[in-house]
């Protein structure tokens, strides 16, 4: 039996806002079975909560935003939504004092290790998995992304093709099996990355007051200007397969089936997502209510207790 989980008790954190640059709060509080994960703009009176799902998502040029039918947006929220999924977080409150999330170091570590030292409460109510059960695929321009039926859990490969000296060929692609520790030790560290020509767009405009050499990587026309370099020689596809598990993870439900894509981002990942839920022949919603033989179509989700050992 897989049961839903929530996070064992309230916890707050604190950070820099991409698009203000402002100091902005984040509080997470426990929820019950079949919650889903439920955002709350606090510095709206009256408050405003817009519920994480595929239909809400705006890929916007900075980020992920989750908007309601009124336009009220919360933003930032792919690379949190990426640690829910690692952690099999199902059911939460995330309470925000602004229009977003904080952008932390520009990876999901932060929000990892916050919720693996708070602790995850599993609940009495069977986790509801979304089975893919027939191919579905979506282009744009020469990018694809596709999802196709598993024989077992989640897998993922994904290729970037970026022509630049400090990116190296082969270390453009990247697969993996995904498990909570795999993503936890292998993907959740790399951060966003942008180049020197966007960050002089974007300052022109007035965007992204909060973005720094602390919360992206950045590159010149030449090389990595961040001092402490990579932190995974691959960093630079391994944050497109952090945003693609986030993305992915916006219906609030794990996805049981193979995810490959080329040159695919927020957009086209939300699209895909979806297809997939756009014809009930695509998927099944699946229950796993006894032990399974030998866990053939599950995913096992980080064990807390063992990422605090490990740090
Ligand atoms: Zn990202």
């Amino acid at each position: 039996m897989i049961n839903q989980r929530t996070i064992a008790k309230p916890v707050s954190m604190t950070g820099i806002g991409l698009h203000s640059g402002a100091k902005v709060e984040v509080a997470f509080r426990p929820a019950n079975a079949n919650t889903g994960i439920v955002y709350t703009r606090t510095d709206l009176n009256p408050t405003v909560s817009i519920k994480c799902n595929a239909q809400n998502v705006r890929d916007t040029q900075l980020c992920t935003a989750l908007v309601n039918e009124d336009g009220v947006r919360i933003s930032t929220v792919e690379h949190l939504t990426a640690a829910l999924s690692a952690l099999g977080i199902d059911n939460l409150y995330v309470d925000v004092n602004a229009p977003e999330v904080p952008v932390m170091d520009g990876s999901a570590q932060p929000f990892i290790y916050l919720f693996a030292s708070t602790g995850i409460q599993e609940l009495s109510t069977p986790k509801k998995f979304i089975r893919v059960t027939r191919k579905v695929r979506v282009e744009n321009e020469g990018k694809w992304a596709e999802l196709t039926p598993s024989e077992s859990g989640f897998h993922l490969d994904l290729q970037i093709d970026f022509d630049h000296p400090a990116m190296d060929k082969d270390k453009q692609h990247y697969a993996m099996d995904f498990t909570g520790e795999a993503f936890a030790s292998d993907v959740s560290r790399a951060r966003t990355f942008c180049f020197m020509r966007d960050v002089e767009f974007m300052h022109a405009h007035n965007l992204a007051l909060g973005g720094s050499l602390d919360n992206a990587v950045v590159l010149d026309d030449r090389r990595v200007i961040n001092p402490e370099g990579l932190r995974y020689e691959d960093e630079f596809v391994k944050h497109k397969l952090l945003d693609a598990i986030g993305d992915l993870y916006m219906s609030g439900h794990s996805i049981l089936g193979n995810f490959k894509a080329y040159k695919t981002g927020h957009d086209l990942n939300n699209r895909l997502l979806r297809a997939l839920l756009s014809d009930s022949a695509n998927y099944q919603i699946l229950e796993f209510t006894k032990p399974q033989e030998g866990q053939s179509q599950t995913i096992d989700f980080l064990d807390a207790k063992k990422i605090i050992a490990a740090y």
